[in-house]
């Protein structure tokens, strides 16, 4: 696959063309960035480990069923994926209180939810990703009811997976973040990525932090939780973390 100009660079990623028109390379970064990329760092090695991580899950869920951008994994630090428009939304699934919402309702860190939190964000760096509905969504254009639907649906559904396959390798997905894109046919397909960058993750039985939380917060210690995140994703669902 011949590498082709620079389409896109983001914080922690960058887009390149390839040959075929409706396929792109995205290139995994060590840099990091938190709160709107007022703070700036490097994690090393955490492209290499967010590329096989997110390959690994998309991989995963299309398997299950869910239509996402990967192709195929190319190199340690780059996938193939189908080139789609991002939609300017960011997704959110919580399961158990934290971050954004612990701000915003003035709650404890912790909390077991009863039923999942689905929230949209309007993707806007410069506004802090505010919390949006479905009728902003609606009277901007964003997106079709049809669109919203269907995006609610698969966001449920991966939250059921995700929680599913972390739980078995002894993490407690806390929240994460989703990314959804159209491609030249219209359909919807999860993009982005999926990974510590964009999920909490708590080790089971210590609740010790295992996402970017350790960087955002520094907590220390965060190549090392990268790593053993990506080798519990690698690695085969022990009886003891399925059962306990
Ligand atoms: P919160 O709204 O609590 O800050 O984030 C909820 C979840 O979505 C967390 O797992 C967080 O990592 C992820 N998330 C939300 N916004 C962003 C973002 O702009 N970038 C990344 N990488 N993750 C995000």
């Amino acid at each position: 696959m011949k590498t082709g100009e620079k389409l896109y660079e983001g914080k922690a990623k960058i887009l390149y063309a390839t040959d075929d028109a409706q396929q792109v390379i995205q290139y995994f970064k060590d840099d990091a960035t938190a709160f709107n990329a007022q703070k700036r760092g490097t994690i090393g090695e955490k492209g290499v480990v967010n590329n096989k991580i997110a390959a690994h899950i998309f991989e995963m869920l299309e398997g299950l069923g869910i239509k996402t951008h990967f192709i195929k994994l190319l190199s340690d630090r780059e996938m193939l994926v189908r080139k789609v428009t991002i939609l300017p939304l960011e997704v959110t699934m919580r399961n158990i209180v934290a971050g954004g919402m612990a701000k915003l309702l003035g709650l404890e860190e912790g909390i077991h939810l009863k039923d999942p939190v689905f929230e949209y964000h309007y993707k806007r760096d410069d506004l802090g990703d505010p919390l949006i509905t479905e009728y902003h969504i609606r009277a901007l254009g964003i997106a079709t009811d049809g669109d919203l639907a269907f995006i609610e649906r698969q966001s449920f559904a991966i939250n059921r997976i995700l929680s599913a396959f972390f739980a078995e390798r002894g993490l407690e997905l806390v929240d994460f973040k989703l990314e959804f894109g159209k491609d030249q046919g219209g359909r919807i397909l999860l993009a982005d990525e999926i990974s510590p960058d964009t999920c909490r993750l708590w080790e089971v039985g210590t609740g010790r932090k295992l996402d970017k939380d350790r960087f955002r917060r520094d907590l220390g210690d965060v190549e090392s939780a990268y790593q053993e995140v990506l080798r519990r994703v690698l690695a085969e669902p022990s009886a003891k973390a399925a059962t306990s």
